[in-house]
């Protein structure tokens, strides 16, 4: 059962919705629910440190109340390129299972979940936003894959607030090693010029929202943000489900 629900859920079909409906199941431990918020059984849900109060002026990493500046170490040591960053939660072991269910075992569906928390961040925050980007995957990836879990997480984020997404602007055009397995200079060295701007009269003057589906380092959405930067977009928003601590 499991497999074929999988399946049929990667198709994205209402009509197979409404015969296998999702939001049945908790996406994290699989016990029985019925409409909850995320997805989530109330015990996962309590599990997750949600962002709140005191958080990075930039990256929207949580902050603790004794620590002094408004940046976290990292965006004070180092000058990202997007004009502010928002995330859900702090990437730790009550998410984990979700982001690489998504990520690697064909859990796509998992997007239409993740996609209510990200929306309900982003209508705390009082952004314009003219469009939504996603984080592009090289196309062979995506072909292995079968998916890209930022443009189904941005599209169900683009379909709850309304707002146009558009995944033909910025490509991918070199195939990296996932991020994860490589240290912070050669992930730095892997990222750098991996995107590419087509279409380039389209961001001009822009508010873009950059959806991805993990925060750490920030070096892949500035990869992406120093190509858009070159075309004159006028402010860069990154949102994230997840965000990871300072190392
Ligand atoms: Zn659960
Ligand atoms: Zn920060």
């Amino acid at each position: 059962m499991g497999i074929i629900r999988d399946w049929i859920y990667e198709m994205g079909d209402t009509f197979l919705d409404l015969i296998f409906p999702s939001g049945i199941y908790c996406i994290n431990c699989d016990a029985p629910i019925y409409n909850k918020p995320y997805g989530l059984c109330d015990s996962c849900r309590e599990k997750i440190k949600w962002i709140k109060g005191r958080t990075c002026g930039k990256c929207g990493k949580p902050l603790e109340n004794w620590y002094f500046p408004d940046a976290c170490r990292d965006c004070v040591n180092e000058k990202h390129l997007f004009t502010k960053g928002f995330s859900c939660a702090v990437y730790d072991d009550s998410v984990k299972k979700i982001i690489i269910d998504l990520k690697y075992n064909g859990k796509g569906y998992y997007a239409k979940h993740i996609a209510e928390m990200m929306y309900q961040k982003l209508n705390e925050q009082n952004l314009q936003i003219d469009f939504i980007i996603p984080v592009p995957l090289h196309p062979k990836k995506q072909k292995e894959r079968g998916y890209n879990q930022s443009y189904l997480l941005a599209k169900h984020l683009a379909h709850l607030s309304q707002t146009e997404i558009n995944d033909r602007i910025l490509i991918r055009n070199r195939y990296t090693q996932s991020q994860n397995k490589l240290s912070l200079i050669n992930r730095q060295k892997n990222i750098k010029n991996a995107f590419t701007i087509i279409n380039n009269g389209y961001i001009c003057n822009k508010n873009i929202l950059l959806v991805d589906d993990v925060y750490t380092t920030g070096n892949t959405v500035d990869a992406c943000c120093k190509e858009m930067m070159r075309y004159g977009v006028k402010n860069i928003y990154i949102i994230t489900p997840v965000i990871g601590k300072n190392e």
